[in-house]
């Protein structure tokens, strides 16, 4: 009995899937898991996880794992050793940069992978290479959360913990399905809801779990939450509900705010967003009545062409409302993937060095320069949507990109297959061979987060370690270590023996990170950054200063931009977003067999009326047209949409049913993330049941 014991393992690790940061003990044996059990020392979820962190890992054992670097030879790919891919990549990085200059690659980096894999990766992009141009797929989701808030109050992260959220006398939701994408941040907000007294307000297209519960559903017309919201703003001002002692101390801008919202009268609201003017004042006076307010949200908010102004407007709402810089208030963007946050938070931003410090800015270049003993570009470099369209231009010849489906996740995939077609040198490196591999170059062979060490930072700005449970597969290696070995192929002379190396440099060169250490993070431990040099965190921003020179935040006027719509023909508006069961593109999720079994394909959620106007039922297989691309896929009729809405899950590796065939390249303007939500469609009917 005690032998048996003795072989099995307990491993903590963090969830690999959303950004709510669960940790866990992994138990296995030999290269099996035995069982994923929570514990109360959790900082995040204490005994709780859902059905992706407890069932979501098969795809660490998956046959389909790549285990050796690939080469295209032809149309074909063929194994490789290791010395005959990296010399490969190294060689040809070397001849592009030489003959078309260093800008003309682009660098792709993941939320998926950790810290200090992105710290190496945005390091090798700018130091090596000598470009900014960098970027990670949080350009697909929060980026304009991120520009609205570091507009207003200086920092692009949540305002506090999910601790906090819980602890709000109200919460409103916007545009974010959390009891699906961030389901363990749901049950906190169920809970307080039911058991607390909480109020709960939700505006979203669907009537979701988390709106069914509420006491109150908005239901705004696609693309309409920053009039519905500056309209609830000039009332709350017009009632003398404003809290004017925090406006006077602590806010900028005030009355060039006040006076930009004439405009947002309840009249016009109630006429473009559908929302009733009743309630519309019965949210002013929910917010009125509470101590503490928390706003979420989430895509629904963000991919639109308007993103970042919406987001601005969310912030605007707070920072009137005095619901800054305390306990159980504030602004919290919700992060989808586990480490979105600490992606972008370690750099691998076109504009950033870590910690949020613009490479523009000649002082913190040149803490760089002679941390690094290199000059660096001082141009901000192209985000994910800009290469895209600079390979179509001819301008960018080469790319880089780690665990990410650029070639799925992306808006509007064709026109972003016909790039990578275009591309004279491709790397991938993943743990599977993806849809986006097929278009490589050369593959090389990754390995997942129970393979190797690290940290991630979830969506509170909270750093945790995860520790290795298994050798890597096969030859697979951890990302920081691939990308070392094509660093030093490139002159670098590198010289991280573990990621505790790459942390001790990022917290000696960006000041947010001064005292994370490994030591400090140690177990269950966490820290949440800014963290000074003493260890002190940060739960709560704001508390004394927003981060401005002056510390004081700014209120935004912002406009509203009416959504993209294709035109008539067009008659159907189509959402989009996740399952509980599955992840993103599912590349990990539908590996693990219960799951899959669970819920084997996504399905296109039609409406009770539409389903009968067109004479279809449950299991109908319908085609999708919209002026880019076509899906084919089955139908689910339910209430959970109305009238002409149509709601298709992103989360497919079919490309027969990937939602990104119908999205368009249309942009938010500040930060250009794609306006995944604003698409309109018509649909034909192939079987009607
Ligand atoms: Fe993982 Fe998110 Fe589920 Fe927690 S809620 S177990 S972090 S997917």
């Amino acid at each position: 009995e005690s032998m048996r014991k003795s072989r099995i393992k307990r491993t903590k690790t963090v969830c690999t899937y959303c950004g709510v940061g669960c940790s866990f003990e992994i138990w296995s044996k030999g290269r099996e898991i035995l069982k994923v059990e929570p514990q109360v020392e959790a900082p995040v979820n204490g005994v709780s996880t859902c059905v992706k962190g407890k069932w979501g890992w098969d795809f660490v054992n998956s046959e389909e794992r790549l285990t050796k670097p690939l080469i295209r030879k032809g149309d074909r790919f063929v194994e490789a050793t290791w010395d005959e891919a990296l010399d490969l990549v190294a060689e040809n990085l070397k001849g592009m940069k030489r003959t078309h200059g260093p800008d003309a690659l682009g660098y792709i980096a993941s939320s998926k992978c950790s810290n200090e894999e992105n710290y190496v990766f945005q390091k090798f992009a700018r130091a090596v290479m000598g470009t900014n141009n960098v970027d990670n797929c949080s350009r697909y989701c929060q980026s304009p959360a991120t520009a609205g808030l570091m507009r207003t109050v200086g920092i692009g992260g949540d305002a506090g913990t999910i601790r906090d959220i819980a602890g709000a006398d109200l919460v409103i939701v916007v545009g974010a399905n959390p009891a699906e994408s961030h389901p363990v941040l749901a049950t906190r907000v169920k809970r307080a809801h039911k058991l607390h007294g909480q109020k709960l307000i939700v505006a979203d297209l669907r009537e979701n779990e988390l709106a069914q519960r509420a006491d109150l559903h908005l239901h705004p017309n696609p693309g309409t939450d920053l009039v519905w919201i500056s309209a609830v703003t000039k009332y709350i001002v017009d009632r003398g509900w404003a809290d004017q002692e925090f406006l006077n101390n602590r806010v900028n801008g005030v009355d060039e705010y006040i006076e930009s919202l004439e405009k947002f009268t309840l009249a016009d609201a109630e006429d473009v967003t559908g929302i009733s003017r009743e309630e519309l004042i019965r949210v002013a006076t929910l917010i009125h009545e509470a101590e503490n307010v928390c706003i979420l949200w989430a895509m629904g908010v963000t991919q639109h062409m308007g993103g970042t102004e919406t987001s601005t407007s969310i912030s605007n709402l707070l920072l009137v409302t005095g619901n800054y810089g305390r306990p159980n208030t504030g602004a919290y963007p919700l992060r989808g993937h586990n480490n979105v946050q600490g992606a972008s938070d370690f750099g691998t931003m076109p504009a950033w060095f870590p910690g949020y410090e613009p490479v523009q800015d000649d002082k913190v270049r040149a803490r760089y320069e002679k941390a690094w003993g290199v000059s660096l570009p001082k141009q901000p470099g192209l985000n994910n949507h800009q290469i895209v369209e600079a390979i179509h231009d001819g301008k960018i010849k080469g790319m880089y990109l780690f665990g990410e489906e650029m070639g799925l996740v992306d808006s509007n995939i064709n026109h972003v297959h016909a790039a990578f077609e275009k591309l004279d040198f491709f790397v991938v490196q993943d743990i599977f061979f993806s849809k986006t591999a097929q278009f490589a170059d050369v593959v090389l062979p990754a390995a997942p987060s129970l393979e190797k060490e690290g940290t991630f930072t979830n969506t509170e700005r909270r750093i945790q370690r995860f520790y290795r449970v298994f050798e890597p597969l096969g030859d697979s290696k951890p990302d920081w270590e691939i990308i070392q070995l094509i660093a030093n192929r490139l002159g670098a002379n590198w010289n991280y023996h573990h990621p505790s190396d790459i942390m001790d440099e990022a917290s000696g060169l960006a000041p947010v990170f001064a005292g994370v250490s490994y030591k400090r993070l140690e177990g269950w431990n966490s820290l949440l950054w800014p963290v000074n040099a003493d260890g002190q965190d940060t739960p709560v921003l704001y508390t004394d200063r927003f981060r401005f020179k002056d510390g004081r935040a700014r209120l935004v006027p912002v406009d509203w931009t009416p959504p993209y719509d294709p035109g008539e023909e067009y008659d159907l508006h189509l959402n989009n977003g996740r399952l509980l069961e599955h992840f993103h593109e599912g590349n990990m999720t539908y590996k693990s067999r219960g799951i899959t079994h669970k819920v084997p394909n996504p399905w296109l959620e039609v409406s009770h009326q539409l389903a009968e106007e067109r004479g279809i039922k449950d299991g109908a297989l319908v085609r999708l047209n919209s002026p880019y691309g076509t899906v084919k896929v089955r139908v689910l009729v339910t209430d959970h949409v109305k009238g002409n809405e149509l709601y298709l899950p992103m989360n497919s590796t079919e490309e027969e049913k990937a939602v990104n065939r119908l999205t368009s390249s249309y942009h938010d303007k500040v930060t250009h993330t794609p306006n995944f939500k604003e698409m309109h469609v018509k649909m034909e009917v192939l079987e009607p049941e």
